[in-house]
């Protein structure tokens, strides 16, 4: 699919004719990835931040944020949830937060692949290659880092960069390639400023990368934010603006799926966020293979507000389980079964074009 027929669709609002490209995705999902729908079990481990991410409510500036970060033990428990439903996947995430040191990091690692039979996949914001390589080392199987927009001024502007430190996302996605971890990036849509033309790029950008995973999610204004208060103060209502709309979100999804068609998509929260009766299912009809339950403690859970009223916030670890195979079925798809790696990583490997680090426990083993 070539740039001019991807932004043909970006703009297509006609329900109709819509029904034609959520047929290709659901078509070109089914013949690359199957009808499995894999499980990454989510623990939120930390909520402090040191970046000022203008769209994040979980950035710096905002005092109004209760902080925590959870302990080895209660990341482990988390873990034995994950193994006990049959997940084949934990996904460790958290603000950008230097309380959580690198060798606690790779201790943690090695514990939930030495108990566990799960795949590891770290989220942790922008780190330094030495601590990169060392939990790849400890056994780190995946990366997850959304590169947010692929247009440099915008993302300049919401996403500032740390003093004597240029955030630049794409670079270390390709580094963090180079260490053989698995790659999964994404994006938002709809954030104030950000034209079609960007959101083509950004999809074109996801086959650039070749990525493993590809998370893509409406942005929701959060008004502990200086993006939330712009937005309320209607910003964002140029007539290029992409909106932040479930439909739109679809669109990408649906687009994303017949780009790269091996890639693992997930059907985000933010989605459900939008539409709790059925942007899961809808998102998992329109291309995606992936669900994300969340594993974090309760007493956490409101705490790790990148923005506000995301879906199933008080739900316990058991109830989202419930919940989602329960959506899974009603579908006619089946839950994953092991760790559900990238079928890309697979051809790149088979090419030679993978390193792995010698003493490495690989999850295509789990
Ligand atoms: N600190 C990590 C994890 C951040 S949270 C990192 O920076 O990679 C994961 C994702 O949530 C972000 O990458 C961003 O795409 C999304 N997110 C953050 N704030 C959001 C908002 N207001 N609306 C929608 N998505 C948001």
């Amino acid at each position: 699919m070539d740039r001019n027929e991807i932004l043909h669709w970006l703009k297509e609002e006609d329900a109709e004719r819509l029904e034609a490209l959520w047929a290709r995705a659901d078509r070109a999902r089914r013949e690359n990835v199957g009808d499995a729908v894999h499980l990454r079990g989510l623990v939120e481990i930390s909520n402090y931040c040191v970046r000022s991410c203008a769209y994040c409510g979980l950035r710096v500036g905002n005092s109004g944020v209760e902080r925590y970060r959870m302990s080895m033990e209660e990341v482990l428990e988390c873990a034995r949830t994950a193994e006990r439903f049959g997940y084949g996947t934990l996904v460790v995430q958290s603000g950008e937060d230097p309380g959580i040191g690198a060798d606690w990091v790779s201790d943690l690692v090695r514990r939930v692949k030495t108990e566990t039979p799960l795949a590891v996949t770290l989220s942790l914001g922008e780190r330094g290659d030495e601590e990169l390589a060392a939990w790849r080392k400890a056994g780190a199987d995946r990366y997850l880092l959304r590169f947010e927009t692929s247009n440099p001024n915008l993302y300049e502007s919401i996403h500032p960069s740390l003093p004597g430190r240029r955030s630049d996302r794409i670079a270390l996605l390709r580094r963090i390639r180079d260490l053989g971890y698995e790659v999964g990036s994404g994006a938002m849509i709809g954030i104030p400023g950000q034209t079609y033309e960007d959101l083509a790029d950004d999809i074109e950008m996801f086959r650039d990368l070749d990525l493993d995973m590809i998370g893509v999610g409406p942005f929701i204004p959060h008004p502990g934010t200086p993006l939330g208060l712009a937005a309320a103060d209607g910003a964002g209502c140029e007539a290029d603006q992409v909106p932040n709309s479930e439909l739109m979100t679809y669109k990408v999804v649906a687009l994303t799926r017949i780009v790269c068609p091996l890639t693992n998509i997930p059907s985000t929260t933010a989605l459900a966020t939008l539409n709790l009766a059925e942007g899961r299912e809808l998102g998992l009809s329109r291309g995606a293979n992936v669900v994300m339950p969340n594993l974090t403690p309760v007493e956490y859970r409101s705490l790790y507000e990148i923005y506000p009223a995301k879906a199933c916030l008080f739900e316990t670890g058991e109830e989202c389980h419930a919940c989602l195979s329960r959506r899974i079925a009603s579908i006619g798809r089946t839950p994953g079964q092991g760790p559900g790696g990238s079928l890309n990583i697979q051809l790149r490997r088979d090419r030679g074009e993978v390193s792995r680090p010698k003493d490495e426990r690989s999850s295509e083993a789990g």
